[in-house]
């Protein structure tokens, strides 16, 4: 079996629930809180949530893969939501 980036992660931050998305299923464009790009529909990422909260997935985040494994490179606690309004 391969052991994928689904499941439970432990962050600095606590324990975060990971999925992994491919491309073929992404089918929306989302803001990557990583990095504040758009990751385009058909781009292979991940989605986290905290693993604490998981019968509530409104709180999922979608990032880069390659954002999300760079995280901890980041200070914890500086990510901020933002409620940009939606076109379309
Ligand atoms: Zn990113």
């Amino acid at each position: 079996m391969r052991k994928g980036v689904d499941g439970v992660q432990q962050w600095q931050d606590g324990e975060w629930m990971v999925r992994s998305i491919f491309g073929g299923s992404a089918t929306k464009a989302y803001r990557c809180p990583g990095c504040m790009q758009e990751i385009r529909p058909g781009v292979a990422h991940v989605v986290a949530w905290p693993a604490d909260e998981r019968g509530d997935l409104t709180d999922r985040r979608h990032w880069h893969t390659g954002c999300w494994k760079a995280r901890d490179r980041r200070a914890p606690g500086v990510e901020r939501s933002r409620n940009a309004p939606h076109y379309g």
